[in-house]
């Protein structure tokens, strides 16, 4: 079995790896990255049997309707992956046009791509081409999965995976096949998750403390949105919520796939009291009178959240509670740093209390290392991440596992 490596090594952004085995070749994501500016993986070269889909997030599925513009593989995925996909990618082409006036693919990609659909139950055994293959749920977004690949060897990708149950999602530990290599993510390699518990009695206290005034949440779409949602719905937080930008749409596909969420009476509940944000003049309302506004973009690349933060930045009793991860580069990451919100377009001092949150939705460093035990593999692979060759020398030292930490363009075989 050979592995070549597309995209997504020693950076976080970008997944894509291609796995040649028994006269078979699979693609396992195909995502871009979108910060600090748009770098897509290398193309494979081989027709290809399928491409597998671990979650929607665009770093691991932005690309995937490029290779429909060149060749007509099979797309394994859960259903409700392919629906959050949908709504990302359709954007991704919006914001691409706007910023660069061009998209690598179209809508009529998009289409294509959905006719190669082949939909995916978790725990199921399929054949493609002369491997097999399962899904296992991994706990990160609703319908996202880790891939198990058996040919000439047994291989398991994690995708993005969290394995400790949050508001929107539950955590059953999973009974995984014995493997040869484990491909992993990295993301949280070097750091320990802060006590979620105590995290969120921090949250819930600060959104507390501006009973009057005005909360704004910026959070990616898919996810954090809901979960959010969920927990303060769960603490009986009565002041009026907004959502805003794309975290509406996302949870309309959550819910439509309720089999995948732990609570979706209560994803459905918190819906129906919560306010849907359209128009200029309701924000311009929101920032007159307070609330809780739920909006994208999470990093504050974009959307409704530079509109609020730019016509609130002075106003009094206001502050910004930033809830998920804030890649290098980003105007999220620069204002932790800086007070000043920037883009290419607008530069100024946020007055505001500004906190961040740890509720991420990878495994932390020690569930890292227990998952890698657990699996004991005769190979590790460490992938998405920012200092994965440390990892690999890590769990090298702590596991005595053989490991690995490829840069882009390295091939291996397992
Ligand atoms: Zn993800």
């Amino acid at each position: 079995m050979i592995i070549d490596f597309l995209g997504g090594c020693r950076e976080i952004g970008r997944e894509a790896f291609l796995i040649k085995d028994k006269n078979t070749n699979i693609v396992l994501d195909y995502g871009v990255e979108l910060q600090p500016r748009i770098r897509i993986p290398s193309l494979p070269t081989v027709k290809l049997d399928g491409i597998f889909v671990t979650h929607a997030h665009l770093d691991h599925s932005g690309m995937v309707p490029l290779i429909y513009k060149m060749q007509n593989p099979n797309l394994y995925a859960t259903p409700a992956i392919l629906d959050l996909m949908n709504l990302l990618l359709e954007d991704y082409i919006k914001v691409a046009g706007l910023n660069r006036g061009f998209s690598e693919y179209q809508k009529y990609d998009i289409t294509k791509m959905n006719k190669s659909f082949v939909p995916c139950v978790y725990n199921q055994l399929f054949r493609v081409g002369n491997l097999e293959a399962k899904l296992f749920d991994a706990s990160h977004i609703p319908g996202s999965a880790s891939v198990y690949l058996s040919g000439s060897k047994r291989i398991l990708y994690t995708g993005d995976i969290n394995t400790i149950p949050t508001y929107l999602l539950g955590y059953k530990e999973i009974k995984y096949p014995k493997i040869d290599c484990l491909i992993t993510e990295s993301t949280y390699s070097e750091r320990e998750h802060l006590d979620r518990k105590i995290e969120e009695n921090r949250f819930i206290e600060k959104i507390k403390e501006y009973e009057n005034g005005l909360i704004l949440l910026p959070t990616f779409a898919v996810g954090r949105a809901q979960e959010l949602l969920l927990m303060l719905y769960s603490h009986g937080i009565k002041k009026e919520i907004y959502l805003d930008g794309m975290g509406q749409k996302a949870a309309d596909i959550i819910l439509y796939h309720k089999n995948y969420i732990r609570d979706s009476d209560g994803l459905k509940k918190v819906l129906k009291r919560v306010n849907f944000v359209r128009t200029r003049r309701q924000r311009d309302k929101i920032i007159r009178e307070g609330g809780i506004v739920i909006t994208t973009a999470g990093m504050l690349s974009g959307g409704p959240i530079v509109y609020y933060l730019k016509n609130s930045r002075n106003r009094k009793n206001t502050c910004l509670l930033m809830t998920g991860y804030q890649a290098q580069g980003t105007p999220g990451e620069k204002l932790l740093k800086t007070r000043y919100f920037e883009n290419e377009e607008t530069k100024f001092k946020v007055n505001l209390e500004i906190q961040k949150f740890d509720f991420s939705a990878h495994a932390g460093r020690s569930e890292l290392f227990n998952l890698i035990k657990r699996l004991s593999p005769k190979k590790v692979i460490c992938v998405h991440g920012d200092n994965t060759i440390k990892f690999a020398e890590e769990i090298k030292e702590k596991l005595n596992i053989e490991t690995l930490a490829p840069k882009i363009g390295d091939r291996v075989e397992v």
